[in-house]
């Protein structure tokens, strides 16, 4: 991971060196709904790892249960399918027994913030080298658009007829608090930005954390009023504001509004580094104890 290619990357090239894609001539398609946001999403993650020029050979993508479940079998690198919301244990076990591996988990906003969400804290608060990216579409689209722990106040589900009546989750401020040290977000609007909050994470040494907030017009769209993909781009592009020291903090689900930037960075000893250092005190203290 030593340099990063700052040129534009032509959708061909790109598509060969990272991608595994579909065979079209077979009859192949992915298996997205036509339009969905999951798509830029994979494309803002393969132009991180173009850009960052990673070894595809030493990346492994790990996921659960969700329509983002099979985004990982779409690169050349290798992919775990994973129980639903135990990506960031299977990410730790990963990463604990090769640290030189890249390790990214590919989470929904139910897998990473509901079934996983003590796997999620507990990895961030051990400041593992792992990046986990939380596609947040605002419930269980996988399983017919019930409301999950990311739907809006008000939000119209299959299991919230009458608007969802809990408070979300703010996924990156839940991150920071359980001591993540590099949290950011974006939208399937802002692709290029996505790229970069990305390409940010996956550099970062230690747990980091990107939110990207995705359309499912489909699901929640059509019961929301907005059911074009194009709605949604538009929604994203008109309700997020680029998060400043002056900004941070001040807007958040509840408001309707989300920050997008990067909204923590920080640096501080690593977990399996922490964990080296203190297999090998122990053998030297072992050591010294066999020779008396
Ligand atoms: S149900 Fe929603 S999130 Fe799932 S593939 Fe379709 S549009 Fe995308």
């Amino acid at each position: 991971m030593a340099t990063t290619r700052t040129m534009a990357i032509p959708m061909d090239e790109l598509a060969r060196a990272t991608a595994r894609l579909p065979d079209a001539e077979a009859g192949e398609t992915l298996r997205y709904c036509p339009g969905c946001g999951l798509g830029i999403v994979q494309s803002a993650l393969a132009r991180a790892m173009y850009r960052l020029e990673l070894d595809l050979g030493s990346v492994v993508t790990v996921g659960g249960s969700g329509c983002y479940g099979i985004m990982g079998e779409y690169f050349q690198s290798s992919h775990i399918h994973g129980a639903h919301g135990r990506a960031c244990a299977v990410g730790i076990g990963l990463k604990l027994a090769n640290p030189k591996l890249t390790v990214i988990t590919i989470q929904g906003d139910g897998d990473a913030l509901a079934i996983g969400a003590s796997h999620f804290i507990h990895a961030a608060r051990r400041n593992i080298d792992i990046t986990v990216l939380i596609v947040n579409n605002f419930g269980y689209a996988n399983t017919g658009g019930q409301y999950g722990p990311s739907t809006p106040l008000g939000g119209m589900t299959e299991t919230s007829p009458a608007g969802c009546f809990e408070y979300p989750f703010d996924a990156c401020r839940l991150a920071i608090g359980a001591g993540a040290t590099f949290v950011a977000r974006s939208t399937s609007y802002h692709a290029v930005h996505m790229t970069n909050m990305l390409e940010r994470a996956i550099r970062h040494k230690g747990f980091s954390v990107v939110e990207a907030l995705q359309h499912c017009h489909v699901l929640y769209g059509k019961r929301n009023g907005m059911p074009e993909a194009t709605q949604w781009l538009r929604h994203f592009k008109e309700n997020t504001v680029r998060v400043t020291p002056e900004t941070s903090g001040r807007v958040g689900p509840d408001s309707g509004k989300w920050e997008i930037g990067v909204l923590h960075e920080q640096h501080k000893p690593e977990f399996v580094e922490m964990y080296s250092a203190t297999a090998a005190k122990l053998a030297d203290r072992a050591g010294a104890a066999a020779r008396g």
